[in-house]
């Protein structure tokens, strides 16, 4: 199946999905970007020296783990882990950004931006420009700024500038429109590194394509290592991308079903959720440069998200994933802050594995079909990144008191006395 081989006169649009719907301004930028995309893709040098870069700097290619004893737990499928927690800053989204990095020195710009909610992506953006020696900015709402700042204090040491927004909410989508603003003053020297596969085309054609390594390694390691291919592959839905990325390598493969888990946060009746593809509240709309389906209300203003893990705390969701559940070809599911923490807790005491909150969205699910399938049956779970970052929220979630303790311990040290002098 060719995602990218669009209809004449619908170039970018996934069937009714997708599009670029951006200020004449942008016109000629990403006229351009696309231009130096398709120009990529055509030239196996560039992705030879992508793969190669990956190697290096990031890992490549990551395991697929067996998980043995959490099988056995279960007492039905078998249950097989895509290792991308092992990248650099601890996710697949290094896989995007380092691929758009080698695009912006091809576009022979100097200059990145980024946006970023919960931080990763703003970490891994900073890595990513520190290596290739690009200035970088990263706007973030206030609220997040000062929710995150253990990430705000790694991208300010890797030498990235941090912008806060104090505009609407003060969150992701204010910081989205602020790097808009930016982009459409600074074009010429400037590529905005957006974080999945959501956006103006081309930019779920393009993370796609670089998040797509992890399915192309993945099908070929249960073949050559588990000697056929998993019956069902599951992966968490933020954005997409780390969806699009495993399962681009099976779409093709009609016996393996595709399974995407949104964040089912306190439940969907609740109103506290991020499910825009198996709740009732997701509805098709224009925003952000793309159409897609949205969480909002009937005049299209957008809803107010919740998901325990940051990551897939968002109100949009990638132009491909939204047709590819038109044909069904994905069958989507959510899972809620609960059943992600209990999901965890057994995921790390049984195997040693600490998958992030986000990913645990796809475990949480794998665990509760596995029991009722046939021992001969594979399962394969992304685990988009490493959990360790979520020592706040898991510690909180599961009330730790000595970590409690600890937390407090912290504060009085530093309302005693001034560290700094
Ligand atoms: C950012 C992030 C996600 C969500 O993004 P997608 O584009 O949906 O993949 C998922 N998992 C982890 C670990 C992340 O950091």
């Amino acid at each position: 199946m060719n995602l990218f081989n669009f209809q004449p006169g619908h170039e970018g649009y996934y069937g009714e999905y997708g599009g670029a719907y951006i200020p004449e301004i942008l016109w000629s930028t990403i006229e351009e970007l696309k231009t130096a995309l398709k120009n990529a893709k055509a030239d196996p040098d560039f992705w030879q020296e992508y793969i190669s870069l990956m190697q290096s700097y990031s890992c490549r290619p990551t395991p697929i783990s067996y998980l043995e004893n959490l099988s056995r737990e279960l007492g039905g499928a078998q249950l097989y882990v895509k290792r991308e927690d092992l990248n650099h800053t601890g996710s697949h989204k290094a896989n995007n950004v380092m691929g758009q990095g080698l695009l912006t020195k091809r576009l022979g710009k100097t200059r990145v931006i980024a946006e970023t909610g919960a931080g990763q992506h703003g970490v891994a953006t900073a890595t990513m420009a520190a290596r290739f020696g690009f200035e970088c900015v990263i706007y973030m709402g206030t609220e997040d700024v000062a929710r995150q700042r253990p990430n705000v204090f790694w991208m300010e040491q890797l030498g990235a500038t941090v912008v806060p927004v104090t505009d609407g909410s003060q969150t992701l989508k204010d910081a989205i429109n602020e790097a808009m603003r930016d982009w459409v003053t600074n074009y010429p020297t400037t590529h905005y590194v957006l974080g999945t596969a959501c956006g103006t085309h081309p930019f779920p054609e393009m993370v796609a394509w670089f998040q797509s390594l992890i399915g192309t390694e993945a099908r070929e390691q249960m073949l050559s290592q588990y000697g056929s291919m998993p019956d069902k592959v599951f992966a968490c839905v933020g954005g997409g991308s780390n969806a699009l990325g495993l399962f681009q390598g099976f779409l093709d493969d009609e016996s393996v079903e595709l399974v995407g888990v949104e964040a089912g946060g306190k439940g969907l009746d609740s109103g506290a959720h991020a499910t825009r593809l198996t709740s009732r509240e997701g509805s098709v709309g224009v925003a952000q440069g793309y159409k897609t389906y949205f969480l909002q209300n009937n005049d299209g203003q957008m809803l107010h998200t919740h998901s325990i893990s940051a990551g897939l705390d968002y109100i949009g969701v990638s132009p491909i994933l939204s047709h590819l559940k038109q044909t069904g070809r994905i069958r989507f599911e959510a899972a809620t802050d609960n059943e992600v923490i209990e999901a965890l807790k057994l995921v790390m005491k049984k195997e040693g594995l600490i998958p992030a909150l986000e990913s645990a969205h796809a475990f949480a699910r794998a665990i509760q079909e596995a029991p009722a399938l046939p021992k001969h049956t594979k399962l394969l779970i992304n685990q988009s990144g490493r959990g360790d970052k979520d020592i706040f929220t898991v510690a909180d979630a599961i009330r730790d008191e000595n970590w409690e303790h600890f937390i407090q311990g912290k504060a009085k040290d530093y309302e005693s006395r001034n560290i700094y002098s």
